[in-house]
């Protein structure tokens, strides 16, 4: 094994990782706190290795859909949502939704569909549960990823309907997983002051521990670069490494970096993050979910050069060929909404990584 070369204050963290020990509270905050960020990069590239990594670099193919932006719950860092009268505002039918899926298809050999929405309280459950059930009819080969659990937890609002009749009603009509959205930062300080209108964090571990007790696997995030402190970050990694302890559905952990633009907080004055930022929390994901197997570079996010270095700091995967985005760019996310698979390929190989497109589950399409 390779010898060390990070600074003294992480040396401590360096041994656990390299006995394969897992990391506690005050490891992640001083890890957050470290700025020997080269250090950081090789600590959790060498704790991807050593809990059985290899050069595999994942990406998916996929399309992106929000059937509505309408929303009752105005997160404070959203650019996305709209309310009903406001001109931006739209609800597309099933129907509409199907064949402009079905359009893209003819493009790009998409293998996931990933779409989230606002908490649109003009509609009824049935507009959830007809859309899965129609894209899943006219495509019946494409995982759907849908609908993180605060959308999950407003069908139950809607409908009246437990979590679990919500998702069991859901995956019959062909919901494949959910995605992670929704979780923002767990602690309570935090979601009073972006988030004041959505539901308890409890609802979004009772939906994600449910879901995955029948057997419908999630995906988990944390959006970052806002008011959390380091502590508030670290609390919010335990608490998703516990959920995993228990019950292993998780797929992936996407940290998500806050884009102030068109958000209350530009009028603030706030800044992006820095690379540093990002490549510090791709880092440290790695070291303390050490029960997740896949760390996403959301390379829509960071941009395709800095989700490059990123592998080197502990993510294994750079999400995928992704067809059209926009809550990201509505808040000025600068990517090109699509990369075609032979510039990932490109990129990743470049980075000294193997290229292996997957399907939603992590199984292997092709490699080069
Ligand atoms: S983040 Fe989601 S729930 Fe919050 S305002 Fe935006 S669309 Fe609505």
């Amino acid at each position: 094994m390779a010898t060390l070369t990070h600074t003294d204050a992480l040396a401590p963290i360096g041994d656990k990782v390299e006995a394969g020990e897992r990391l506690d509270f005050e490891d992640g905050v001083a890890l957050l706190e470290s700025d020997d960020l080269l250090g950081l990069g090789e600590l959790a590239d060498l704790a991807r290795r050593v809990r059985g990594g290899g050069d595999e670099v994942y990406f998916v193919q996929n399309l992106y859909l929000n059937q509505t932006n309408v929303c009752r719950v105005k997160c404070k860092f959203c650019a996305f949502a709209a309310t009903q009268k406001q001109e931006a505002a739209y609800t597309i039918t099933t129907d509409e939704l199907v064949a402009d899926a079905l359009r893209q298809r003819e493009h790009t050999g998409f293998t996931e569909i990933h779409m989230v929405n606002g908490e649109n309280p003009h509609v009824g459950f049935d507009f959830y549960l007809d859309t899965t059930r129609a894209l899943h009819e006219a495509m019946p080969d494409v995982h759907l990823k849908l609908y993180t659990a605060s959308e999950i937890h407003h069908m139950t609002k809607l409908s009246g309907l437990s979590h679990e009749e919500v998702l069991r009603e859901l995956r019959d009509a062909g919901l494949g997983s959910l995605p992670g959205g929704g979780a923002e930062v767990f602690a309570d300080r935090v979601r009073r002051l972006i988030a004041p209108g959505k539901e308890h964090p409890d609802f979004w571990f009772h939906t994600h521990r449910t879901a995955h007790a029948l057997g419908i696997p999630t995906h988990c995030t944390m959006l970052y670069g806002h008011v959390e402190t380091y502590e508030e970050r670290v609390d919010h990694w335990l608490r998703l490494r516990e959920l995993q302890d228990e019950t292993g559905g998780f797929l992936a952990f996407i940290p998500l970096a806050f884009h102030p633009e068109n958000t209350v907080f530009e009028r603030r004055g706030w800044k992006h993050t820095t690379g540093a930022d990002d490549l510090k929390m791709i880092a440290v994901s790695r070291l303390m979910l050490d029960n997740v197997p896949n760390i996403k570079a959301y390379w829509i996010m960071m941009g395709m050069p800095l989700a490059q270095v990123a592998l080197h700091f502990g993510a294994n995967d750079v999400q995928g060929t992704v067809v059209r985005e926009e809550i990201f760019h509505a808040a000025g996310a600068r990517t090109e909404t699509e990369q075609k698979i032979e510039e990932l390929v490109r990129f990743v190989q470049a980075a000294g990584r193997v290229p292996v497109q997957r399907d939603t589950l992590y199984n292997e399409l092709h490699r080069w």
